[in-house]
């Protein structure tokens, strides 16, 4: 039976007292299911997005185990180890360890590149309770033997999707590899692609399974709209919408996805020129540049951040109310990561797409990865309704053919390169 409030959830008291004043009364389908699992100490392979309350889903049942259990780390060593693929979604992870936790005692630090690794060598030396780390300055750290794993009783793999498409696959199995057998392990991953039940199951011992649908979560609270129009317009109907956008109380900001990091900068330097308080993220940017610009974002000061995918994993920031695909994905699945950006813990968004000519082809994948049309907005000034008839068109061919390969043609199939690896 899965329980329906976490005071009947076997907790440690600091965390029924920190879930009261965090006003978390219900557990999230996922917490609801993952957390007695683990804490009978199960293994578990967990099929779940970010947005679903994965986070405090592992974090509340491995602080418990610290709580119940607390005992001397050794130096370089750690009890704990979570992997996240970016640096973003590893200090969201342990900002929410310190949360969860603020009412335990444990130790905690977080170990990733583009910084200078003399504090997280540091930190090390005392050994920690919990350790959230990307993979590559993880292994730099453990061959020059500051980082220890044979103390490690929970593995938490997060995001595996996304750490796979990054190319994270032999730093994670090196990683795993230095593991000690005896251990807990956890491993989410938004889909359960063919490649990554296998990884999983190199990893898992007999594990539970739990599997929250996206679309029913997150997409389906999510107010969705296709616009249908040529790269020239997808400017001035951005800046509509940021207008509109600018008026709506308590969820004024705003996540503009591009497909890549140049067409992120010349976006937000152009919106700036027009006006708007606008930044960018990406993955050229440094560590301190994107804490920086996701702080001032948070804070409403720069209420516009344009964003690339890989930037943008992890964010979670509660006020998000629109997200805008300025480009399309060219890998489905991106689609509902990013518009999980917004509508977070409960609340309502909006994610508007914009389709030119080229992009046609992306919009066909991805509806059919989330099979549903997304919803037409017609209703602007720049609508272009031959690429709406020309998509409703390659959809009917496509249902008559039965065919699961779009009809080529569009352009964009250069675009392909970043993501092609490994997938479809
Ligand atoms: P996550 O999927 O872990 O990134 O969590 C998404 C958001 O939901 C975060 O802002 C959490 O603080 C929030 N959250 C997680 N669990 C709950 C809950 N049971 N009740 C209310 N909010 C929650």
């Amino acid at each position: 039976m899965t329980p329906t409030s976490f005071e009947a959830l076997p907790l440690a008291a600091p965390l029924h007292r920190v879930l009261q004043e965090l006003e978390y009364t219900t557990p999230s389908p996922i917490q609801a299911q993952a957390i007695p699992l683990l804490l009978e100490g199960r293994d578990l392979l967990g099929c779940a997005q970010t947005g679903t309350g994965k986070t405090a889903g592992f974090a509340l049942p491995i602080l418990n185990a610290l709580h119940d259990r607390p005992t001397q780390v050794r130096s370089r060593c750690c009890r704990t180890l979570v992997l996240a693929p970016t640096r973003e979604l590893a200090s969201q992870v342990g900002k929410s360890f310190a949360t969860y936790g603020r009412h335990v005692r444990f130790s905690h630090t977080l170990i990733y590149g583009g910084v200078g690794q003399v504090p997280q060598v540091n930190a090390m030396r005392r050994g920690v309770d919990v350790l959230v780390a990307t993979p590559g300055r993880l292994l730099d750290l453990i061959d020059q033997r500051h980082v220890d794993l044979s103390q490690v009783e929970f593995f938490v793999l997060d995001e595996v999707d996304r750490m796979l498409d990054m190319g994270f696959l032999r730093d994670v199995k090196r990683i795993v590899s230095l593991l000690p057998a005896r251990r807990q392990s956890l491993f989410f991953s938004a889909t359960l692609a063919p490649n990554i039940v296998e990884l999983a199951n190199t990893i898992l011992r007999d594990p539970a399974h739990v599997s929250i649908a996206p679309q029913s979560t997150t997409a389906e609270k999510i107010d969705q709209k296709i616009c249908f129009l040529s790269r020239e317009s997808k400017r001035p109907l951005l800046e509509q919408l940021l207008r509109a956008q600018a008026g709506v109380q308590g969820q004024n900001l705003t996540i503009v996805f591009s497909r890549t990091k140049h067409g992120a900068n010349k976006l937000a330097k152009s919106l700036t020129a027009a006006g708007f308080a606008a930044d960018a993220i990406h993955g050229n940017k440094s560590q301190a540049q994107r804490e920086k610009a996701l702080d001032r974002f948070k804070k409403g000061l720069t209420p516009v951040l344009v964003a690339t995918d890989v930037a943008a994993r992890g964010v979670d920031v509660k006020d998000v109310g629109l997200v805008v695909n300025f480009d399309l994905p060219n890998e489905p699945e991106a689609y509902v990561h990013r518009i999980g950006r917004t509508a977070r813990a409960g609340a309502e968004g909006k994610a508007v797409s914009f389709c030119s000519e080229d992009e046609l082809e992306f919009l066909r994948e991805i509806e059919k990865t989330i099979k549903m049309p997304i919803p037409r907005w017609d209703d602007h000034n720049w609508h272009v309704e031959e690429l709406a008839l020309s998509h409703d068109r390659a959809k009917s061919r496509g249902h008559q053919s039965g065919s699961s390969k779009p009809a080529s043609g569009g352009g964009g199939g250069g675009n392909r390169r970043r993501y092609g690896r490994g997938r479809r």
